[in-house]
């Protein structure tokens, strides 16, 4: 019987997956970077991440977070990771 999983996908709350590729795990983790352009500042979220892709996905973001053009007053801090609140 493959009906026992389907209740599984069926979740109340809003899964949020994994960023990795062909990875298909919950994600735990949120990363992200602080941004500011000297007036205002936000999060600037690279990715969603489980616990295996977690040190891959941060050195993406730690990429692109070098390779971000940034206007004069504009400062983009090194991403870090949040964890997500737990679902259970
Ligand atoms: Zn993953």
């Amino acid at each position: 019987m493959q009906d026992s999983n389907y209740s599984t996908l069926k979740m109340p709350r809003y899964p949020v997956y994994c960023s990795g590729k062909n990875c298909k795990q919950l994600a735990i983790y949120k990363i992200a970077a602080k941004w500011s352009d000297g007036v205002t500042s936000e999060l600037k979220t690279y990715s969603f991440t489980c616990a295996n892709c977690l040190t891959n996905l941060l050195a993406d973001a730690c990429i692109r977070q070098m390779n971000c053009v940034l206007a004069n007053a504009e400062t983009l801090e090194k991403p870090i990771i949040f964890p997500l609140p737990s679902n259970n």
